[in-house]
């Protein structure tokens, strides 16, 4: 792992410090003077640990809007107190003065402060460290132990977020994570005003799956189906398990008529081939299927939006299943296997034509 550092000043001598720190290759150190530069760059690429020289300007000016930054607030934020006159006046106002100078560094954002001891006091010294830069070297070390720790928790974070949304047996993407993506994938339809389609589909009788052949079995054909589905879906369409045997799949930039295109292609992949569980047993399974697009009338959440799908599918079962129904221009159009064309009104349209 490689920690970064972000000097802010133009002490060019402090980008040597992290050497004297054990295992150096695992530093990265870089200096910038100006602070839209260093804004800019924290904002791209957050550093680990930020090194500000007091003496520069804007030095507080950082520190501040470092900590007003919820996002980059983990930021280990070390002040080095450098100001020549401000070093001047330490021996003269004593302890009390420097724990004042101390607590305002920190309420204005620093995680720490610390002096610089004054150039001409430091060079007959090497190469022992001084107490000041053995006191920096130790806060690097502590940013360096937030940084590993906060890595941690973004990687145990990200896990926990794909287990939260993500369904262990079939691959795709459960419920919550729907009730998560679906605002948002209407929010943007709506503000790049391009269409927006989801299809609820259902297994037909897979109660009977799992009454001939075991749970086992009926678990190995919802698999087997979600991945079929999957691969007749654009890269850009988005399933998710729904519950049980039913899912849903969101189109982005698809009208009502290009919705139920995808549906009756969904339909006839999975019922004109059986699903191969093993070389002794393959299942035939058919789905039905209802498509609704968004209307302007339509919650923000996607309810609706769903609750239309969700009446065309109960439609698609009682017409016989196998089949998708969904609102097309002003007609509903039913192709079943049954019944190839059969047209009904669209009561969510309002009009009366047949
Ligand atoms: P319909 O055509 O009306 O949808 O009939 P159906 O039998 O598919 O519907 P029903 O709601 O009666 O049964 C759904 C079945 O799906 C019952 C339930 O046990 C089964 N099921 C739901 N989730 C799973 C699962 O994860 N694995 C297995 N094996 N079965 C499941
Ligand atoms: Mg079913
Ligand atoms: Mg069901």
């Amino acid at each position: 792992m490689n920690i970064s550092i972000l000097v802010f000043g133009g002490d060019n001598s402090l980008t040597k410090l992290p050497d004297q720190i054990r295992n150096a290759s695992a530093f990265s150190v870089e200096a910038i003077g100006n602070l839209s530069q260093a804004v800019s760059r924290i904002q791209i690429t957050p550093p680990d640990v930020i090194l500000i020289q007091a003496s520069s300007d804007d030095s507080m000016e950082l520190c501040h809007w470092l900590k007003e930054q919820t996002k980059l607030s983990w930021i280990y934020c070390i002040l080095l107190e450098d100001r020549p006159q401000v070093l001047a006046l330490r021996s003269e106002c004593g302890r009390e003065w420097e724990l004042e100078m101390a607590s305002a560094a920190l309420r204005q954002g620093a995680d720490a402060y610390i002096w610089q001891l004054p150039k001409e006091k430091t060079d007959y010294l090497p190469p022992e460290k001084t107490a000041n830069e053995q006191l920096l070297l130790a806060h690097l070390t502590v940013g360096l132990r937030k940084a590993q720790k906060y890595r941690d928790l973004l990687r145990t974070n990200d896990l926990l977020s794909a287990i939260a949304l993500f369904d262990s047996l079939t691959e795709w993407n459960n419920r919550r994570a729907l009730e998560w993506d679906l605002p948002r994938q209407i929010e943007k339809a709506r503000s790049h005003e391009t269409p927006l389609s989801l299809i609820i589909l259902d297994v037909d009788h897979f109660k009977k799956v799992n009454d001939s052949y075991g749970h086992l079995v009926g678990d190995r054909v919802l698999q087997l189906l979600c991945h079929r589905l999957r691969h007749n879906l654009r890269f850009q369409d988005t399933p998710f398990r729904y519950g049980g045997e039913e899912f849903v799949i969101v189109l982005t930039n698809t009208n009502c008529d290009e919705a139920l295109v995808v549906a009756r292609r969904l339909n006839r992949v999975v019922g004109e081939e059986p699903f191969a569980i093993n070389s002794q047993l393959t299942i035939n399974v058919t789905i039905s299927l209802g498509t609704a697009c968004l209307q302007p009338e339509d919650d923000g959440n996607g309810i609706s939006l769903l609750e239309r799908a969700d009446q065309h599918l109960l439609q698609a079962k009682a017409a016989g299943r196998n089949c998708a129904i969904g609102c097309s221009g002003y007609m509903f159009h039913l192709e079943c296997s049954k019944s190839t064309a059969a047209h009904l009104r669209c009561p969510s349209m309002g009009n009366s034509r047949q």
